[in-house]
């Protein structure tokens, strides 16, 4: 894929489809084919205070056209609340915001779940862009259409379907992003690699480097294979009605980590680890062939995912598993592998293989 070249994936929802576009400098001429293409709307850029600051000189040149506004809240998870979704609505509102608005998330995940919620409920239902900025968001959250906010009880108890009307996927916004984020979304690479694409996962093996350095031509074969991975899981399983599951590989150990440390391991370290757990459980019940969990720690160890010590107890994480939203009456259901590039989900498992798997990775 050269400069100026761009690819299109396409994601089929129960009703009609988006576009996805990808490609290197794309935001400028995206905002103009959205002035265009909603030319009698009136525009809401929602964004973070990060985001905001690092991109202020490109969104105040959009703020000259006298139809689009820039609505920030405080980056960070703790933003993603009621709260926040209150303060938002009123400003739209005040700025006299009606049923012909356009709701853009530009940000990270935590951006695009809030404004998603947001777009979704606002004058029953207003179109939705989302301009993911983080590689996590660019590869995971920001297709798929699950929007939502947090709850003190947990994460993303309060949310919706709402798919977004376009997709667009400018990978020079990760020029910006600190490293430590960009190794949180290589988790979702590596994840997208080892439930559904075996060839990606040869590819990473070899190049996991180039790609984490952001070099050219390669974080965009990452990015587009993993994001064809999820399309076509969520296309085939909109609702998580089965097969959506499979993309929870890793989560189960990897929620009950990140809501233990009170989310100072981040979202994608936290199932970076909880994918080397849960590959370590894939091979104790006889699944997953010996060489191919080899490969996998591997590969997890390479991109730095499992170079830091942990604190947190095994009982503890078993524990905080059974009250995850996704277990069924305390059972959980572990989504795992039988090999690289196939996931299998709804599988029950031991306590004492789980615990077994835990303290072999490091935890007490
Ligand atoms: P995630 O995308 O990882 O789910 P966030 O939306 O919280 O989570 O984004 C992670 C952090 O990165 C936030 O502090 C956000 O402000 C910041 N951020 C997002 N995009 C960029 C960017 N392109 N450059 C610099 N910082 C960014
Ligand atoms: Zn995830």
């Amino acid at each position: 894929m050269s400069n100026s070249e761009k690819e299109i994936i396409k994601v089929f929802t129960g009703k009609s489809h988006y576009d996805i576009n990808i490609g290197r400098n794309i935001s400028q001429k995206a905002f103009e084919e959205i002035l265009e293409n909603y030319n009698d709307f009136k525009i809401a850029i929602i964004t973070d205070s990060n985001v905001e600051r690092v991109y202020s000189d490109f969104l105040q040149k959009l703020e000259k056209n006298d139809r689009v506004f820039t609505l920030s809240f405080k980056a960070g998870e703790e933003s993603k609340n009621r709260k926040t979704k209150e303060i938002l609505e009123d400003n739209l509102f005040e700025l006299g915001f009606g049923r012909d608005t356009l709701i853009i998330a530009l940000g990270g995940g935590v951006t695009g779940d809030l404004a998603g919620f947001i777009a979704a409920t606002y004058m029953r239902g207003v179109p939705f862009i989302q301009i993911p900025t983080t590689l996590l968001s660019q590869v995971d959250s920001s297709i798929g259409g699950k929007v939502g906010i947090d709850h003190p009880t947990g994460k993303n108890l309060l949310g919706a379907f709402y798919p977004p009307s376009k997709v667009y996927i400018d990978i020079d916004f990760l020029k910006t992003l600190p490293n430590e984020e960009i190794i949180n979304g290589i988790a979702e690479i590596i994840k997208a690699a080892i439930i559904q694409d075996g060839q990606l996962f040869n590819y990473l093996e070899s190049k996991i480097e180039r790609v984490i350095n952001l070099e050219k031509g390669y974080i965009e074969k990452a990015i587009i294979s993993s994001l064809k991975v999820k399309a076509r899981v969520v296309e085939k399983d909109e609702k998580e009605a089965g097969l959506r599951k499979i993309l929870n590989f890793g989560h189960t150990i990897g929620h009950s980590i990140e809501i233990l440390s009170n989310f100072d391991i981040p979202h994608g370290r936290a199932v970076g680890i909880g994918m080397a757990v849960e590959t370590l459980i894939s091979e104790k019940i006889g699944i997953l062939k010996l060489e191919e969990k080899e490969r996998i720690l591997a590969l997890l160890k390479k991109s730095k995912l499992l170079d830091k010590s942990f604190k947190l107890s095994a009982d503890e994480i078993i524990r905080k598993t059974a009250l995850d939203k996704k277990s069924r009456k305390g059972v959980v259901e572990y989504s795992l592998i039988e090999g690289i590039g196939e996931a299998v989900y709804g599988i029950n498992v031991e306590d004492k293989i789980v615990k077994k798997s835990l303290s072999e990775i490091g935890f007490l």
